[in-house]
């Protein structure tokens, strides 16, 4: 164990919180949240705990895809402020020991972009191989390569000023960029420094494999992408030595682990946990814990520098794309069995409070992924219990703006309610006036108030984020036990994902003679008898314990 490194790797230890500038607070009453509404908000993140902010993106947009269609990646979009405002958040963030990442979009621009523009526009433009351009009619994509396979029949879009082809695996306005040019590669590493100057701690690199991987689409790039992925991490870190980069990576373990750099995990930091996300599904639906203890056999090493995001819900759809199709079905009947619930045929478009209908099964469920390798990723919303909108369209649905109080628009906005951003919750159960922070947070009991106690006890729990992980033995198939270890210190944790109370026996050789179990979070009853220690959880009931040693 290096105990004097793991202050360095601060990423493993980290309680990430992702939002969106623009549906968090209205400062100036335009109805589109900003850079001043987010700071006056930094010390209600600062009181819940969490250490780093990611922001989704804010760089001026066309704005058809949410800001992730970019047209200048070194300005704010005026709409949500100036980089004057955007320093003064970097300032306060740092002033309550927050950190901030963002997004790095860099797989494709807008088509708005003046980059595009003049590529397209002038054969001999500096541009025009920063875009991937073909001459030939393109085959057909299979539906299975698309991305939004509701909206695109194709990944090649015919441009009539260009007269060719360019290659959009997102939308036909997302052209894809082209790392295979050497300029555009020095474009991207200055995108890196300049935010990086203003006091950014790192990306969040979106659509990792889109952007290194080319040769299936008949365009190699003539080197191998992962040295140019550990440049970048080099650039990164020659820069700012404690820089991070969190990617968007939504494949196979093993798959995924390539981009962590599998020798020497010297490219992506950390990468975000699709497969336990989606095994965590199909274990709560089915009330019991195989899928979720599979997955964890499948976990693979990482080095010790890199580690897992682990989340329950993101911005996007609740993507369910590495299940079978019947079990994808199971996950579906139980949780989204509606048309409009689902989306892409792969995912719910909901977020966990509407699904679970259970405030302890939700409690469950957030400290079940806190307890997971790895460090934990909120997206906004998720502490106070936020459902989702289903009449705002597609993926954008679980983006409804931010429930501050139970006034107008949620306390979100003061401008009148047609003309803010996205329409807050509607559904009674869930709008403003039932769930918002300022009630919560002055409700002992609250989620809110419950959140915040799981994020400290998840900081004051290294063992998760340094240690070794490996899952006990127990009898009762929905009960998830897991012991943490970490030089000499031992954390246990077990999460009931069934309806049913259930009495779980820890052997002996877990807890020696004379030492305890002493619990951190949760409701469980613990009995220490002479076969081992028994632990009655309630229904969705949940134990954090740490381990003393014996005399
Ligand atoms: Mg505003």
């Amino acid at each position: 164990m290096d105990m004097e490194r793991t202050g360095d790797a601060w990423w493993k230890n980290a309680v990430f919180y992702c939002l969106d500038v623009e549906t968090f607070q209205d400062s100036n009453d335009d109805g589109v949240g900003d850079f001043r509404g987010l700071t006056h908000r930094i010390d209600y993140l600062a009181g819940l705990g969490v250490t780093c902010i990611w922001l989704m993106p804010f760089y001026p947009s066309d704005d058809r895809d949410d800001g992730y269609d970019i047209t200048d990646y070194y300005a704010v979009d005026p709409r949500l402020g100036t980089l004057g405002d955007f320093v003064e958040f970097m300032r306060t963030a740092r002033d309550r020991g927050i950190r901030v990442i963002a997004d790095l979009v860099v797989n494709h621009t807008s088509r708005a972009h003046p980059w595009f523009q003049s590529a397209r526009t002038d054969p001999r433009s500096p541009h025009r191989d920063w875009y991937v351009w073909r001459s030939d009619p393109p085959e057909e994509t299979p539906p299975s390569d698309l991305v939004f396979p509701d909206q695109e029949s194709s990944i090649w879009e015919w441009d009539d000023v260009a007269a060719q082809y360019y290659l959009h695996r997102f939308y036909k306005h997302q052209p894809d960029l082209n790392i295979a040019s050497p300029a555009l590669r020095e474009e991207i590493r200055r995108i890196i420094g300049f935010w990086m100057e203003l006091g950014l701690s790192g990306f969040r690199v979106d659509a990792v494999p889109f952007l290194l991987e080319t040769e299936g689409i008949g365009h190699p790039l003539g080197f191998d992408p992962h040295d140019w992925l550990r440049d970048l991490r080099g650039f990164l870190n020659r820069r700012r030595g404690d820089g991070v980069l969190l990617g968007e990576v939504n494949l196979s373990y093993e798959q995924t682990r390539a981009f962590m750099g599998d020798d020497g995990g010297d490219e992506l930091h950390m990468c975000l946990d699709f497969n336990m996300n989606q095994s965590v599904g199909l274990s709560l639906v089915r009330e019991d814990a195989g899928s979720i203890l599979h997955t964890l056999a499948a976990m693979p090493s990482l080095a010790h520098d890199n580690a897992w995001g682990q989340f329950v819900r993101n911005h996007d759809e609740w993507s369910l794309d590495k299940l079978t199709e019947a079990e994808r079905r199971e996950v579906f009947r139980a949780f989204g069995p509606r048309k409009d619930m689902q989306l892409y045929g792969r995912g719910l478009r909901r977020r966990m409070p509407s699904m679970l209908q259970d405030e302890a099964r939700l409690r469950m469920v957030y400290s079940l992924a806190f307890s997971l390798p790895g460090a934990p990723v909120l997206f906004y919303g998720e502490e106070i219990g936020m459902a989702e909108n289903l009449a705002i369209p597609g993926r954008l649905s679980v983006r409804a703006p931010m429930q501050w109080n139970a006034g107008r628009n949620g306390g979100f906005s003061g401008a009148s309610s047609d003309v803010i951003r996205r329409p807050v919750v509607a559904t009674k159960a869930f709008a403003p006036p039932a769930v918002n922070a300022n009630d919560q947070d002055r409700e002992p009991a609250s989620l809110l108030n419950w959140m915040t106690r799981l994020i400290r006890r998840r900081r004051e729990s290294p063992e998760i984020g340094f240690g070794t992980c490996r899952a006990l033995k127990v009898a009762e198939a929905a009960i998830v036990a897991l012991r943490h270890d970490w030089g000499p210190s031992s954390l246990l944790t077990m999460h009931n994902l069934s309806a049913e109370a259930c009495t779980v026996s820890i052997p002996l050789s877990e807890v020696p003679n004379g030492g305890e179990l002493v619990p951190l979070l949760g409701d469980a009853k613990i009995t220490r008898g002479s076969e081992g220690v028994e632990v009655l959880l309630p229904p969705y009931g949940l134990l954090w314990g740490r381990i003393s040693a014996s005399e």
